[in-house]
């Protein structure tokens, strides 16, 4: 089980908009402060509009470096699987959905992870549980 930070925690986008019209995008956990550096633009404006986002229902996709060495070798130099990945479907609060038995090369780790770019976390977990990885 990985964890990142607090569980439980939703981080929302904040989109702001000065009177330049360029708006840009901060991302942190719901109820915050939100930090004075966050409300000017990178031309300095302060924001005239700040609406707050949820992110949309997609899981997060981790690409896990499978290489080791012997813990208790005094030869760290033969690493093994070095370039190859785990892979491993995330929740929004960082709960590990699924992980990979197998271990994949970069191009092959990607192709198989595309699938899921654009998939819920019900839909993910059907697909990854029908074939899985
Ligand atoms: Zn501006």
């Amino acid at each position: 089980m990985l964890t990142f930070g607090t569980e439980m925690t939703q981080y929302n986008y904040y989109v702001y908009q000065c009177d330049y019209g360029h708006s840009w995008v901060r991302r942190r956990a719901a109820g915050t402060p939100e930090p004075a550096a966050d409300v000017f633009c990178p031309h300095g404006h302060e924001a005239v509009t700040c609406s707050e986002e949820v992110p949309a229902d997609r899981v997060w996709m981790l690409f896990e470096p499978a290489a080791r060495v012997r813990s208790h070798s005094t030869d760290n130099t033969r690493i093994k699987n070095d370039g190859m990945f785990y892979l491993v479907l995330l929740d929004h609060e960082m709960n590990e959905l699924r992980r990979s038995t197998k271990i994949y090369g970069w191009q092959t780790a990607i192709k198989l992870m595309y699938r899921f770019s654009n998939k819920t976390k019900a839909d993910a977990i059907k697909w990854w549980d029908r074939k899985p990885l």
